[in-house]
């Protein structure tokens, strides 16, 4: 077992909390196309205005309804604002949950157990490695590994704590092809998703594989990921398995993977790079939408949604949440949600809303339970966590 170190992890989030991040009508940009289907026809689901403009829509494309960010902050605004963060962060000790990082090795572990039982090669390249404790996993049962990494400061730490050799540069001219690449949750937080895919699929040897992992969009949308900044796209098993085809890979097997025990399950694919030309022509079936737009709902009051449901915010203080401790209040005169501050009767409204939010409050009262059931009674495990589950998928 890797050697994991402790962590001050309130300490970051405070810090975090306390952060600002400015931007400008110059730093948003706006899609044409659907990154999944290239289909120029889609709707907005919700908008968030910040000033007297618009920083992230929320779009479905009818034709194949993948869910992304029509308007966002351009990747550049994105990587100043880390660099922001990373100077604060980096004063603090930053390191890493010894359970949490643990959970990560378990998880990458019984992936290389199933992997084993399809394939006997074992060259791999782990795209987003961040500290490296998963492809330590892969490492100790003898697999050639590398990782990429975009943030220096976890880069560094796979290197020294756990000797993983790291690749850099652009991935269509590394000189070494891998037998298996994975991109575990690293696909919703692209901007270029095409571009990116078409360049991590040249690193694949003809007859090789990719495991593809994503939050599972119809588990986990509910009003909140409106103003969620990190991801640029939300998928359905569908949209995976097409966007795979779109680079002659083809879908053999389905995964159930989680990454919290009792958290919800998300999307998995093990794909193989076909060395013929392949690709899927019929598309997801488009009747998801009124579905899809219904989760965007979840938690607000019903009979103040109109669309594209507007959310104004005041100021950006958390790159993931957008804005921290804020809550929305419905606003008549303007027809959108106010994000304001948390004071006494706006968490009562909260509440409500929770409470109105019928189609929410089963799935919320099970949360509340088996967090803290699993605090208290260490003995009540998810089988379902520690196990991989696979379904082998037609061609
Ligand atoms: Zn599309």
């Amino acid at each position: 077992m890797c050697k994991v170190v402790s962590i001050k992890a309130d300490v970051n989030y405070q810090k975090r909390q306390a952060m600002n991040y400015t931007i400008s009508a110059d730093d948003i940009e706006v899609l044409r196309l659907c990154p999944v289907c290239n289909s120029e026809v889609y709707v907005a689901i919700s908008e968030v205005y910040y000033m007297n403009f618009s920083i992230l829509t929320t779009s479905c494309c009818t034709n194949c309804c993948f869910v992304f960010r029509s308007t966002r902050p351009k990747a550049l605004w994105f990587q100043n604002s880390w660099i922001k963060r990373e100077k604060i962060t980096n004063k603090i000790d930053y390191s890493f949950h010894t359970a949490l990082e643990q959970r990560r090795y378990n998880r990458y572990k019984n992936l290389a157990v199933f992997l084993e039982k399809v394939t006997d090669k074992r060259s791999m390249l782990d795209v987003g490695t961040g500290p490296g404790t998963g492809l330590r996993a892969f490492k100790d049962r003898a697999w050639d590994v590398a990782g990429f990494e975009p943030d220096p400061s976890r880069a560094k730490i796979a290197v020294q704590q756990h000797g993983i050799k790291m690749v850099e540069g652009k991935f269509d001219e590394l000189s070494e092809k891998f037998d298996f690449v994975s991109l575990i949750h690293t696909l919703e937080h692209m901007h270029n998703l095409y571009d990116f895919l078409s360049d991590v699929v040249k690193c694949i040897k003809p007859g090789g594989y990719i495991y593809m992992e994503v939050p599972d969009l119809l588990h986990f949308v509910n009003w909140r990921d409106a103003l969620y900044l990190e991801h640029m796209g939300n998928f359905t098993i569908e949209n995976l398995i097409f966007m795979g085809s779109r680079f002659s890979l083809s879908a053999k097997y389905q995964l159930f993977p989680k990454t919290q025990p009792f958290g919800k399950t998300h999307i998995g694919v093990l794909f193989k790079k076909e060395i013929e030309h392949y690709q899927k022509n019929d598309l997801p079936c488009p009747d998801q939408l009124e579905r899809i737009k219904l989760l965007y709902t979840r938690g607000l009051p019903k009979n103040r949604i109109d669309f594209p449901i507007k959310y104004q915010i005041s100021e950006i203080n958390n790159l993931a949440v957008t804005t921290d401790k804020k809550y929305p209040l419905f606003d008549k005169r303007n027809h959108c949600f106010v994000m304001s501050s948390a004071n006494f009767f706006a968490k009562i409204k909260l509440v409500m809303f929770k409470l109105i939010a019928l189609d929410n409050l089963g799935q919320f009262i099970l949360n509340c339970f088996r967090s803290y059931a699993s605090k208290i009674l260490p003995i009540l495990k998810d089988d379902d966590f520690e196990n991989i589950k696979a379904i082998k998928r037609e061609p």
